[in-house]
Parts: C-alpha cells; sequence; structure tokens
C-alpha cells in the first residue's frame, strides 16, 4: 500500500492503541511495558486519572485563543516554574525546538544589545538541540545536519565536560555570549555534564558576562530526581529551554529566563501562533500539580536508583557492556556495538524502549513506574540484552 505520510521515520511495524499507567496496547491488543514514555514526554504515564478530567475539562472550555488576550493561565504555569525553578519569567511555545531556537535569539540578541555584531555561541559535541536550521546547526551530530547546508554560523563547538577549551575560546574570542547544552545530552547518548563542570560553567560565564543556556528539554521536568538536572549542581542557568515532559503528552515548549536575560525579548521581537495555548497550559499546570501532589520526582528518583542497581547486577561482567550512564528514570546502557535491532527484539519481548547513538539503550520512562515495574523492565531487558551480545550480528 502506498505510504502518503513522508517517509521521515524508521517505523516499528504495529501501532499503539491506548495506554494506563506505563502500559500500551498495540492495535492487535499485545501489551507493552512502557520503558520510552514517548521519548521522555509522558511524565504521567497515560491515561491518568487526575489528568484526564483537568485536560477533558480544558478542551471543553478553551482550547486555543491568541495572545492578542491576557493569558492567566500562561500566568500561572510561568508563576510555578520561576517558582521551582528560582528564575525570573517565560516565553511559552509548543516544542523543543522552538524553545531552542528562542534561547539562541535571546543570546544573540544580548551580544547585539551590547554590542557585539556577530555574537557566536559556544556549542557541544554530540549535542542535540532540534532540527530546524537553527537548531540543527547547533547539533553536534553530522547525520542531523546531512543534506542541510548551508548551516547558520556563529557557533563554536567544543568538547564535553572541558572547562579549558571554553576557557581558550573565552580567552581568543571576543565574540563569544553564550554557552549552550544540555545538561544531560539525550540523544548523544545520555551524557550527563558533570556537576564540576556545570559550576565551572557557571563562573566563567559570569566573568565573561555570557549567557549560560541549559537545554533541558529531555532531562528537565522531575526526570532527575530533581525538577531541573542542573539544580544537581546548585546552580542557576540564564535561560533554560524546557519541552518534552512539562504537558505530559500534550505539545508545549518553554523558555524560562532569569534576571541576566528575561527582558532582552522585547515587543515584536518573538512570538507563535500556538504557543501559550489554554489546553497546554492546563497541561503543565495539571502535570506539575500532580507531581507534587503525588511525589512523583522522588518516585522517579527511587524507582530510577532501583532500575540503574538492578540493572548494573543483571549486566554486569558483560564485556559488551561499555557503561551505565544517567540519573534518575533517564538511563543510557552504552553497549560495545550498534544495537538498533534491540528495538524490535525489546518491542516483541513486551518492552518500549529506544536506542540513541547507535549503541546506547535508552531508558526514559513515565516518573510514575512503579517499583515492581521497574523490576519487571529489568526482567525483560537484562536477558535481551545477554543475547544480543551473545549472538554474532550480521
Ligand atoms: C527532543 C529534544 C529537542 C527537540 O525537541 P522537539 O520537540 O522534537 O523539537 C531539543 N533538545 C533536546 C535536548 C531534546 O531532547
Amino acid at each position: 500500500m502506498t505510504s502518503h505520510v513522508m517517509n521521515t521515520y524508521g517505523r516499528l511495524p504495529f501501532a499503539l492503541s491506548h495506554g494506563r499507567g506505563c502500559r500500551v496496547w498495540d492495535t492487535d491488543g499485545k501489551q507493552y511495558l512502557d520503558g520510552l514514555g514517548g521519548i521522555a514526554v509522558n511524565t504521567l504515564g497515560h491515561g491518568h486519572p487526575k489528568l484526564v478530567p483537568a485536560l477533558q475539562d480544558q478542551v471543553a472550555k478553551l482550547m486555543h485563543c491568541s495572545n492578542y488576550y491576557a493569558a492567566p493561565l500562561q500566568e500561572a504555569l510561568a508563576a510555578k516554574l520561576c517558582e521551582l525553578s528560582g528564575l525570573q519569567n517565560v516565553f511559552f511555545c509548543s516544542t523543543g525546538l522552538e524553545a531552542n531556537e528562542g534561547a539562541l535569539k535571546i543570546a544573540r540578541k544580548f551580544g547585539h544589545d551590547k554590542g557585539i555584531e556577530r555574537p557566536e555561541i559556544i556549542v557541544y559535541e554530540k549535542a542535540f538541540h532540534g532540527r530546524s536550521i537553527a537548531t540543527l546547526s547547533a547539533t553536534g551530530n553530522p547525520k542531523v545536519q546531512a543534506g542541510f547546508g548551508p548551516l547558520v554560523e556563529g557557533f563554536v563547538r567544543v568538547p564535553l565536560n572541558n572547562l579549558d577549551a571554553v576557557r581558550e575560546v573565552a580567552r581568543t574570542n571576543p565574540n563569544v555570549v553564550a554557552v549552550f547544552l544540555e545538561t544531560i545530552q539525550g540523544e548523544g547518548g545520555i551524557h550527563p555534564t558533570r556537576i564540576e563542570i556545570l559550576q565551572g560553567l557557571r563562573q566563567i560565564c559570569d566573568q565573561q558576562d555570557w549567557l549560560l543556556m541549559l537545554d533541558e528539554v529531555q532531562c528537565g521536568i522531575g526526570r532527575t530526581g530533581k525538577w531541573f538536572a542542573h539544580q544537581w549542581a546548585g546552580i542557576l542557568p540564564d535561560v533554560m529551554p524546557l519541552a518534552k515532559g512539562l504537558g505530559s503528552g500534550v505539545p508545549i515548549g518553554a523558555i524560562v529566563a532569569g534576571p541576566r536575560a528575561a527582558s532582552v525579548l522585547q515587543p515584536g521581537n518573538h512570538g507563535t501562533t500556538f504557543g501559550g495555548n489554554p489546553l497546554s497550559m492546563r497541561a503543565g499546570i495539571e502535570t506539575l500539580r500532580i507531581m507534587e501532589e503525588d511525589g512523583v520526582m522522588a518516585n522517579a528518583a527511587a524507582v530510577g536508583a532501583r532500575l540503574h542497581a538492578a540493572l548494573a547486577e543483571g549486566l554486569q561482567g558483560l564485556s559488551g557492556v561499555k557503561e551505565i550512564r544517567g540519573q534518575g528514570l533517564m538511563i543510557g546502557i552504552e553497549l560495545d556495538r550498534p544495537c538498533g535491532a534491540l528495538l524490535g527484539q525489546a518491542a516483541d519481548a513486551g518492552l518500549l524502549l529506544s536506542v540513541t547513538a547507535d549503541s546506547v539503550i535508552r531508558l526514559v520512562p513515565p516518573l510514575i513506574l512503579t517499583a515492581a515495574e521497574a523490576d519487571e523492565m529489568a526482567g525483560i531487558l537484562v536477558p535481551l540484552v545477554r543475547a544480543f551480545l551473545a549472538t554474532p550480528q550480521p
């Protein structure tokens, strides 16, 4: 049958029909344990009994209105995000790349405002920031960029966890205005920026009058056991793009800004039709409220640690397992070989997961995962990985 959907994804041959909690069912009735959460999106799992009625209520009341009017739900969600982050104000959009695109605009205008005509931004090897022309240019993956040149200029790339490289740029490049990185790289293979590196970057940015911009699109919203992953380092960013988990499945993005970045964008500088619509705002407000009410973040920390430990124990001594990384419910298992085939094998065994950076198994399940479900997940995955490593691949 001819498909009328553009062929841009490698898709498995089944369709999901519905879900409940951390379980989903396909159209043939087969059940899966959800280790992927729609790629770190379904914070509260599927069909959450508190979220669903709130969204139904909002759909019936008002889904969309333009940004011509006062926006009390934007005010409420922005205030909550500022309370949780210690930052100052928020611009709402609909996706991660949009949040990052806006952050890049803030950095450039921050530079222009202080007389730097060709502002440049430090970005990282293996970074992923999205697939618009500017964000794919900031991305450190040649596969994402191939075929889409000319790339946007104004990026300087350095290796992760290397402060000397940043200091060297500071010494030689007067046009730099910002450092832009994922607190924990997601698509690049679950690579955390070390705590002392984050603290060092904060210090360099203060000394240089640069913006520290932390892309928490994937690692934010409680996933690591703190509201935002950089909070483990006790620092504040100047700009923090968010998206994925903030709406528990309803598309939403946000740029959260601290005092140095909060008034860079002025009326007329930025905007979006869908951004801040009542439905996505309600989804964000209810997600954060339910997380607080039900202790979801503490659950992510505890169940994440349990899952991590179970995987480490189960995979112990396997030479094909290079490293198990991550924090809370953001876990990457790096193998010594490409393992894309595990996607289908895991699905056959009733587990949804993803493989990123060719050889890293990624688990980013809903943050409501129970201890029993974590044990079940490890119980499916460990023998799969063992069998995979024991079988010579074609
Ligand atoms: C997914 C992701 C993006 C892009 O988000 P989209 O909503 O797909 O545009 C950007 N940055 C990071 C860290 C991501 O994980």
